[in-house]
């Protein structure tokens, strides 16, 4: 009996150890978004490629996005919590095969920082749901902000103001 309470005691004790565990890992846990799901959720609502974006901060390749020539005016949501993050109107072609902006709508989107590539880059998230959109850059058109927002097309969708 005694031994069966130790194990008892044993096992409840790595299962706590395993679940502080988990939650430092995790990335975002002490975040409160408006949006907030599982990842096993997001795991299956979204794409493979927008989970990778989104969830996981991985970079589409470029010029592969379907969202790069769009020039008719409308607003570009993300993809994950349909929360409005950029308007066509902001939007230029910088060549570098990401559709990119010069300034985000007030409120859609939220920085954090990141060293990933070994130095500091300005990472940009739906502020809503926390889902990676990309990163900013100080290299944008001089006549406006300056800014460009280099945002992963896969992390989006495009809603026309014409429908
Ligand atoms: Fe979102």
């Amino acid at each position: 009996m005694k031994k069966l309470l130790l194990l008892t005691v044993i096992a409840a004790f790595l299962i706590s150890c395993n679940g502080n565990a988990q939650k430092k890992s995790g990335e975002d846990t002490s975040k409160n978004y408006e949006v907030s799901k599982s990842e096993a959720e997001w795991k299956k609502e979204l794409s493979s490629e927008e989970y990778a974006v989104l969830r996981n901060a991985a970079t589409e390749t470029p010029f592969s996005s379907d969202l790069l020539d769009i020039k008719e005016p409308g607003t570009f949501v993300c993809a994950a919590c349909g929360n409005e993050l950029y308007k066509t109107k902001h939007k230029f072609k910088s060549g570098t095969g990401w559709p990119s902006f010069d300034r985000a709508i007030d409120d859609g989107v939220a920085y954090g920082s990141d060293s990933k590539l070994g130095y500091q880059r300005d990472e940009v998230h739906c502020a809503r749901c926390g889902g990676h959109l990309g990163h900013v850059f100080n290299d944008g058109p001089k006549e406006t902000t300056g800014k460009r927002h280099c945002i992963n097309g896969v992390a989006m969708k495009f809603k026309p103001d014409s429908k």
